[in-house]
């Protein structure tokens, strides 16, 4: 938890799900960290804070940016495969994971960052005129301002756009309940497969993760699929890839699709190396054999290993090469079409090709877009 800084003014929205203590502070219930917050006090994700006697959320219409990102991108390959996602992020995290990949937006800690301000309507609006067929929180974790990202959410739902949450999965069963009832995808950070591992790089618990994963494939309609950057000598053993990919099948089956991605060097991580192919190419060989369909490889171009195949008859399905979309052979009722077997995703007809590529979109609207 972080102390109030000095001259610190705190402005933002009421936050849910916090509760006081009875030793006079407030206790926030948000994600499994429960911050315990003098006044004045910032929790450890920097964005929810406690200002008299209630927490609040101090980025509340406030963007790190937005881009027009390939779904393929989140990863999500069995999701609405090629349409255009509006992407953006706020600032800070819940996690402290050393490995950051974005840590310039979720280790910000002055809001200098957040230039773009967007009402929740100006968001769903831009992405409708853009011809996003969804809205993703992505670039850092939108367990930290869910109270906004279900304001876009819901704004979205009533133009018939997507929301789509790119998360590590670290959040409190009654705000996860209440969060996931706006989410029709989510891609879940699976960081590794042992609690030293959360614990070491990540200052959190495995544990937690894992009921995440379990409830959103057993008690939502949310379209689930997991990423694992694996990091050289880290969690990139065969055996730890073994387990995860065990538990995986064991508890929610083997249509949940699984990215392996590859690390490079970042953040409080410069002493590793990039993961070699091979490394990917051998986890993807390891939870196939435990039954999983649909493992891909990411952050490397391999056609071969980030294509969906029929499970049925091994037929290609939907040709990939990193985010692009280069065959496309799934039936419009996502069937094989030589075999009949059913592919496991969210899908609509032929491929979008609006988010091959990225774009940023400068968005400083705040009244529905006007
Ligand atoms: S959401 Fe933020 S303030 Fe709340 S418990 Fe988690 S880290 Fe602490």
């Amino acid at each position: 938890m972080n102390g109030s800084t000095s001259g610190d003014i705190l402005e933002g929205v009421p936050g849910r799900h916090w509760q006081r203590l009875e030793d006079g502070r407030i206790r926030c219930e948000v994600c499994p960290r429960y911050c315990k917050l003098h006044e004045g006090q910032r929790g450890l994700c920097f964005v929810r804070a406690r200002r008299g006697d209630e927490v609040i959320l101090t980025t509340y219409g406030r963007s790190s940016g937005f881009c027009i990102d390939p779904i393929e991108k989140k990863p999500l390959n069995h999701f609405l495969p090629g349409s255009a996602v509006l992407s953006f992020g706020t600032a800070g995290c819940n996690l402290t994971c050393k490995f950051c990949q974005n840590w310039d937006i979720s280790k910000a800690r002055q809001f200098d960052r957040l230039t773009d301000l967007a009402s929740p309507e100006a968001i769903a609006e831009a992405a409708a005129r853009t011809g996003c067929r969804s809205v993703a929180f992505t670039y850092n974790d939108p367990v930290i301002f869910f109270e906004y990202a279900i304001d876009v959410a819901a704004a979205c739902r009533a133009r018939d756009i997507k929301a789509v949450s790119v998360s590590a999965g670290y959040m409190c069963a009654e705000p996860r309940a209440e969060f996931y009832r706006y989410i029709d995808a989510a891609n879940i950070d699976l960081k590794g497969f042992t609690e030293g591992f959360y614990k070491r790089l990540c200052s959190a618990e495995l544990a937690p993760v894992l009921e995440t994963l379990t409830y959103l494939e057993h008690e939502t309609s949310t379209w689930l699929e997991i990423t694992t950057l694996l990091i050289p000598g880290e969690n990139d053993s065969p055996q730890e890839i073994a387990a995860l990919s065990a538990w995986l099948m064991e508890r929610l089956g083997a249509d949940v699709p699984l990215h392996f991605t590859a690390f490079h060097p970042d953040w409080k991580m410069l002493d590793k190396p990039p993961t070699p192919a091979a490394t990917l190419l051998a986890a993807q060989r390891i939870a196939r054999a435990a039954g999983l369909r649909y493992v891909y490889t990411g952050n490397i171009h391999d056609e071969a290993t980030q294509s969906t195949y029929c499970h049925g008859c091994g037929a290609l399905l939907i040709g990939r090469d990193w985010h692009a979309i280069t065959a496309w052979h799934l039936a419009g009722d996502g069937r094989c079409p030589r075999c009949g077997a059913a592919c496991g995703g969210v899908f609509d007809g032929p491929p979008g090709a609006g988010g091959r590529r990225r774009r940023p979109l400068v968005l400083d609207l705040v009244d529905g877009g006007r």
